[in-house]
Parts: C-alpha cells; structure tokens; sequence
C-alpha cells in the first residue's frame, strides 16, 4: 500500500507539428488506500498521466514519489504496481486459472500450491470461480473484466491503476461493474488511480476526484465538493448530469443584473465582487436548482418550451425567453408533459447559485 505523490510533473512529447504538452506541471497526491479518479476530456492527458505514474512513461521533469520514496527513474516492474486497461487483455488460450495465475509470475518465493490457493482465494471473492478451467472466450463482457481484476489483483500491488477499464462495456452491464469495483475496493483498499471520461462515474466511485483539463489539475475534490463548489466555468460545466445553465450578468449596487433578471448578490459572494472590481459575472445555476412556480410574480422570469427530453425519473426541458441567447435547462416531474410552447415561470434560490468571473472563468 502506499500513497502516490507528483510534483511539477511534465511530460512533453515531440511530433510531427512541434512539441505536445500532455501533461503540465502537475502536483497532486493519492492519499494512501483511496480510491482516485483522474477524470476530463478526451485528450486532456490522462492516460499520459497515469502512465507516468505507472512507470510507462518517462517524465520530461518533475518527481513521483510512492509514499516518500522516490520511483521517478524507477522501472514498471521495480514499483509493485498492477494496471489493466480498456481492452482486457486475457491470453485467449490460457485458462482462467492460468491467466489468474500469470499475475503471480513476477511475485517470487511462492509454491505452485500457494499460487494455486491464491487464485483460488482471488476467483472465489470475484465471483468467477466456476469459470477457472474456462478460456477467456467462453465468458461474458464482464467475467473477463472481473478475471482481468483478478490477474491484476492477485499479487496484491501497492498502487492499482485502471484505464478506462469499463468504456468497451455496455450500459447495464457498466453500471453493474461500477458497483463491483465498489465492492472490490472495500475488500482490498489497495491505493487505486482510476482514468475515465465519464463524470457519472468518477462520482459513484471515487473518494477523490483530479479533474484535468489541457494537462492540468483543474481540481482535486471529492465527489461532493467537486459539484457543490466548482472552482471554475469548467468545472462546473463538465461535472452533472445535465449541462448546467451559464447567463451572463454585471453586477451593479449589490444586485448582479442579467437580460432577464436581476438578483442581490449571494452575501458570501459581495465582498470577492467588490474587491476583485469584477465587470462580468458568468451565473451558473444547474437545471435541477431551478424551480417551477405558478404565480408570475414569484417568478425571476418566464421562458417558452422548445423542447423536451425523457430522463427516466424527471423530463429535462429545454425552454427560451426573447432576452435570453441561450436556452434554459430545467427539470419536471415526469407525469407533467408540457404542450407546444407551454410557459414556465421560474425561479431560483440564491445559494444554488455559482457566481463566475466573465474573464477568468473562476
Ligand atoms: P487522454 O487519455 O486524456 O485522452 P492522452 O494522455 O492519451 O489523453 O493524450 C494527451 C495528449 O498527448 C493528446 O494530445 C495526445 O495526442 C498526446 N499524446 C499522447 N501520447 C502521445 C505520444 N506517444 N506521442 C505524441 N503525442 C502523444
Ligand atoms: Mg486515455
């Protein structure tokens, strides 16, 4: 077990046009036993990242540091980690049991009987006991994953890296596997770095989540904090469900006016404003923070229905108003199905309001 820590880490790699920055001047740490997830957009440097900290990659500078030893120069092989990534790669003739067992070929000192009774031990708790003496072939989507984890769990790594692991599964089947890998942190609390593009499930599964953008650490947070208190325009755009509503505003005489409304400046929010002598705000309100009222002069303001879109529980529906450019995002009970350009008088509390600088974004 131990706790993962970069300092200034940079990795720049030389192409054809010039020099790619995929990971710049990055400090974060994985404290010891959580379960961390590196999360952003495609191409934001994630896998560069995790490589990095694998020992895949070779570091243009900075430092890695696995609990206070140093492991920067460090080989793959001399770090005790296990990784799997997107496509399980499971060696189709060999058996389950033999794959498994392949996890423990590095891991020296250990009798074919105890390599035997720790696989054994490993496919019982995954499940996937019955299936030893199957090839890889013969199992579902999710067995392999499960024999995959298992390969690389069974030589009990100090730091477990994941790459996308579930992105090839189907829907149902992810959702599932996600609460799998809950379940099988609680049974080894192996210090985990977990690489995904999906915020929904950096949510569910992580202790902490990197949010990554461009090759930095945009923020590191827990699941709660990351979408109650986003540092940034980006953040609280790319973490949610639904893509939360940006309307624009200047703040004037303690209210911020918009095209549409005007509000007093949430109070935590007044004295940043006034020092900072922002010009711009960028308000972000997320669609299950605005509220349907009936009498127009409870209202902020009223918006026309353009359209709406079935989430299951709610309908999500997407609505316009002459003073707006954007379109407004908000939910309804499902059983409330609006006619052709039905009208909504909405409001919101200011405390689930995210007050953004115009310029900085933050
Ligand atoms: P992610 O995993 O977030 O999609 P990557 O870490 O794979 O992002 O890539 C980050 C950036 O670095 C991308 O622009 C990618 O094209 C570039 N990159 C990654 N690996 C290499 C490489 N071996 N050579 C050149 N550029 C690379
Ligand atoms: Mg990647």
């Amino acid at each position: 077990m131990a706790l993962v820590k970069c300092e200034n880490l940079t990795k720049a790699f030389s192409t054809p046009n010039g020099e790619e920055i995929a990971v710049d001047g990055i400090d974060l740490t994985i404290d010891d036993n959580s379960f961390a997830t590196i999360l952003g957009p495609s191409g934001c440097g994630k896998t560069t990242l995790l490589r990095l900290i694998a020992g895949l990659e070779t570091p243009t500078s900075g430092e890695i540091y696995y609990d206070s030893v140093r492991v920067t120069d460090k080989r793959p092989q001399d770090r005790n980690i296990s990784m799997v990534f997107q496509q399980v790669a499971l060696f189709p003739f060999y058996t389950i049991r033999e794959n498994i067992q392949y996890g423990l070929k590095y891991v020296s000192d250990l009798s074919s009987a105890e390599q035997n009774e720790k696989v054994e031990e490993m496919a019982k708790i995954l499940d996937i006991h019955e299936l030893l003496d199957k090839k890889p072939g013969q199992l579902s989507g999710g067995q392999r994953q499960r024999a995959a984890l298992g390969r690389a769990l069974v030589r009990e790594p100090d730091v477990f890296l994941l790459d996308e692991p579930m992105s090839d599964l189907d829907e149902k089947l992810k959702v599932a596997m996600r609460s799998e890998l809950k379940k099988i942190h609680q049974q080894f609390p192996i210090t985990k770095g977990y690489v995904t593009h999906d915020q929904e499930e950096a949510l569910t599964l992580s202790d902490e989540i990197i949010l990554m953008n461009d090759g930095k650490v945009v923020q590191q947070s827990s699941p709660g904090e990351i979408y109650q208190e986003p540092n940034n325009v980006f953040v609280a755009q790319f973490i949610g469900n639904h893509e939360i509503n940006l309307i624009d505003g200047t703040p004037e005489n303690g209210q911020i006016s918009t095209p549409a409304f005007d509000i007093d400046v949430p109070e935590q929010l007044a004295q940043s404003i006034a020092s900072e002598a922002t010009d711009g705000v960028t308000l972000g309100i997320r669609p299950l923070d605005v509220q349907v009222v009936d009498d127009p002069s409870d209202a902020l303001f009223t918006v026309t229905m353009q359209f709406f879109e079935h989430m299951g529980d709610s309908l999500l529906v997407h609505a316009e108003t002459p003073s707006l450019s954007d379109i407004v995002r908000f939910t309804i009970p499902e059983v409330a199905e609006p006619m052709d350009g039905e009208q909504y008088h909405l409001t919101f509390e200011l405390d689930d309001v995210f007050v953004f600088d115009q310029q900085s974004g933050e």
